[in-house]
């Protein structure tokens, strides 16, 4: 599993006061969400929050989601074809393995480099500050069930 440092409470209320952001329980909950759920999608950090705080609104969820991604303390990935996903690494600029057939993100890290990827043969005079590379295939256990019954090719699209 990834290499995530799960801060205490009392961390995560440093994050948020070092982001200038005011310490709520919201915000509180839906850190927590996405530090011990990586890559989990807005319905699953919804459901999370409110398994915790039960009278936080749907949309509040949304816009704390859309605070801590703008503050940098959370980082929104979205594949094409799926739906936003949240996870707490951040500031290493690392990629995403997507499984075609279910969905299912794990982490990648680049090859080489401190920055990787983030070198540009041609940077046409951006200011460039992010590559995003996804690599897309199958899971281990989608390519186990299509080697075994690999005359139906037909691609399920289930999006949990
Ligand atoms: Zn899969
Ligand atoms: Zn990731």
């Amino acid at each position: 599993m990834p290499t995530s440092r799960t801060p205490s409470t009392s961390g995560f209320e440093q994050l948020l006061r070092e982001a200038a952001l005011r310490v709520t329980r919201p915000r509180l909950a839906v850190l927590t969400a996405v530090y011990g759920h990586p890559h989990a999608d807005t319905d699953a950090i919804i459901d999370l929050v409110r398994g915790e705080l039960s009278d936080v609104s749907r949309q509040a969820i949304y816009d704390v989601l859309r605070a801590l991604t703008n503050a940098g303390l959370v980082r929104r990935i979205q594949p094409a074809g799926s739906v936003a996903r949240y996870e707490s690494r951040v500031g290493d600029n690392h990629h995403h393995v997507v499984c075609r057939t279910c969905g299912t993100i794990a982490d990648a890290d680049c090859a080489v480099g401190e920055t990787p990827c983030l070198t540009a043969s041609d940077d046409h005079g951006f200011a460039i500050d992010e590559a995003e590379v996804i690599y897309w295939g199958l899971c281990p256990d989608c390519a186990t069930i299509s080697s075994r019954s690999s005359a139906s090719s037909a691609p399920s699209s289930a999006v949990s």
